[in-house]
């Protein structure tokens, strides 16, 4: 969340890094040192430093700090601050650019260290910059263009206070062993092949049955609601995408197909709102049945830069929980409410807590929008009205807004507190009217109606990748993959745990029984590593008793039960969809 006070405090720290690293290397050459989400990075030319630099660096900050009382703001012509930098080419290239506001450029002082600077920094460096940590060395390009000369980036992270550093320094390290990409793999989820491409994930029998379930969930409540899904083809002409406006505002995203026999242009679709448009458009239609809300589970495709694809996060094929509606201006606060009630719910079950950014159009680049500003204030007035009435909480985001509507995004905190966006819901007056629908009201009268986009979870493969890491790979019994598995201790038992197996089959739990010729133990181990939920060592006792030794992954405790007891206690479990 952009806030500035700790921009201010991040970006200061950039200037106390690039203070030290000069002193340790006179010869580096300096370029910028911007604040980002969760820190600050700076990046340095003619350095040659790797991670185990860092602490070196970490204690020359310390040692400079307490000679920085302020950021002083001094001017100099554009000649002079050009001499500030001898030989240092990225520097004069953002004097030339900055020479465009005026015939005098600022630059900032603390101790005996000044820099080119815009400003935004704090108060008291030396009280303020106490909670710092550089974080990692890495290769950058000179303002990320890949043919520029790669430069050397330093990432560090301050915060206000010791706390919150540590938080922030134990949520990093627990992140990465809970990364998805590497428990994805250990649990053979899915898969990528360099034959089918890079960012078009390949789900195995037991992430696929991830995916289904998640996507169930969403079915099941759509389905409470009288949402129906519909189903529509990959593939699009342009046409569709010209008078959506995806063809102008979207177009590096749409991966575009050609036919063989025609010269018609298509494109694989990036999002299921235009064809959705046309099923509404194939008959006429009257107040009354409006609204008129389908759902599509359909796959979709959008070009990335090979670059940002990431394991499941960002892939170039996925889906999404998507549904529209159409409906009457009237009617908008209800079906708001349907979808946020139906969010709620599934948040719930999920265990995540959760806000909404309120996503506005940027008054300042008109340019990126459809449609006129009156339309917009209206929307964006009801979208806010929505969250107010109900007490949510929310947080406005000029600029976020999509180029059709503004948009409620929700965002969901983990486990380990950190904040993903997970779904939209948005208000759109412009694609029914470029579209040209239409409904007859009451009094006989043409009327456009209005649109929503709502997703609730968002993409299920993004989703996955987002509870793999809550998470941390152990699913609740209701995803998990295999939910049971049952161990005979020895070969004698091998009848009654068959017994056992085919119980729990027939209450369509999925269990596997795991009778290799391993000691128990490493059987037990191997169960704890897949993180299936429950264990069941059936032993002679076991087996005269009718009852299962259940090992919980949960509680971690042992428990004797009846047979007939366990199959009731998980059967609810499952079907309730508890978190555990
Ligand atoms: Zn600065
Ligand atoms: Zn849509």
């Amino acid at each position: 969340m952009p806030d500035q006070n700790l921009d201010n405090l991040r970006h200061s720290c950039a200037h106390l890094l690039a203070a030290a690293v000069m002193e340790l290397y006179p010869k580096a050459q300096r370029t910028i040192g911007p604040a980002i989400d969760n820190g600050f990075y700076f990046d340095f030319d003619i350095l040659k430093i790797s991670d185990e630099d860092l602490p070196k660096i970490e204690a020359k900050m310390h040692e400079i700090l307490p000679s920085w009382k302020s950021f002083e703001r001094h001017e100099l012509t554009l000649t002079d601050a050009k001499k500030e930098y001898p030989g240092n080419p990225y520097k004069h290239e953002l004097v030339d650019e900055f020479s465009s506001q005026g015939e005098r450029l600022s630059f900032y002082k603390s101790g005996d260290y000044w820099d080119l600077c815009r400003g935004g920094h704090v108060e008291h460096p030396n009280k303020q910059l106490k909670h710092f940590k550089l974080l990692s060395v890495a290769g950058a390009y000179w303002r990320g263009d890949e043919k520029n000369k790669m430069l050397t980036r330093i990432y560090g992270t301050i915060f206000p206070t010791k706390e919150e550093l540590d938080k922030y320094l134990w949520q990093q390290a627990e992140a990465k062993k809970r990364d998805h990409r590497k428990i994805g793999a250990q649990l053979g989820l899915w898969t990528f092949s360099d034959y089918v491409g890079a960012g078009l994930p390949l789900f195995t029998q037991k992430g696929a049955l991830i995916r289904r379930l998640t996507c169930e969930l969403v079915e099941e409540l759509q389905t409470q609601q009288g949402i129906a899904q519909v189903w529509t083809p990959q593939i699009a002409k342009a046409d569709l995408f010209k008078i959506s406006g995806h063809y102008d505002k979207y177009r590096e995203n749409l991966f575009s197909v050609h036919s063989n026999y025609s010269n018609e242009e298509f494109f694989l679709k990036p999002m299921n709102c235009p064809q959705h448009t046309q099923i509404y458009a194939s008959q006429s239609r009257s107040y009354r049945d409006l609204p008129i809300r389908m759902a599509d589970f359909a796959m979709l495709y959008r070009d990335e830069k090979p670059g940002e694809l990431l394991g499941l996060s960002r892939t170039r094929s996925f889906s999404q929980d998507d549904c529209h509606i159409f409906c009457r201006e009237d009617q908008i606060t209800e079906e708001m409410n349907m979808a946020l009630d139906m969010t709620q719910k599934i948040m719930q079950v999920y265990g995540f807590k959760y806000k909404y950014r309120l996503s506005l159009h940027d008054p300042e680049h008109p340019e990126k929008y459809l449609g006129d500003p009156k339309t917009w204030k209206k929307a964006e007035q009801l979208s806010e009205k929505v969250l107010k009435d109900r007490g949510m909480e929310y947080f406005p985001g000029v600029g976020e807004a999509a180029f059709y509507a503004p948009k409620l995004d929700l965002i969901a905190t983990d486990s380990l507190g950190r904040e993903w966006q997970l779904s939209t819901l948005q208000i759109d007056f412009f694609m029914p009217q470029r579209f040209g629908l239409s409904y007859i009201d009451e009094k006989g009268q043409k009327q456009t109606p209005v649109m929503l986009h709502r997703a609730i979870s968002g993409s299920p493969e993004r989703l996955m990748a987002i509870l793999i890491e809550h998470y941390a790979g152990a699913f609740p019994t209701w995803l998990a993959p295999i939910q049971i598995i049952v161990l005979p201790i020895s070969d004698r038992q091998l009848d009654y745990a068959h017994k056992v197996e085919q119980q729990l089959k027939d209450q369509n739990i999925r269990v596997e029984l795991n009778d290799k010729s391993e000691p128990l133990n490493a059987r037990v181990r191997d169960a704890e590593m897949q993180k299936i939920p429950y264990i069941l060592v059936v032993g002679n006792r076991e087996a005269e008793a009718n009852s299962v030794s259940v090992r919980s992954r949960a509680s971690k405790e042992t428990q004797s039960l009846s047979l007939s007891q366990f199959t009731s206690s998980i059967t609810q479990e499952i079907a309730t969809r508890a978190c555990n």
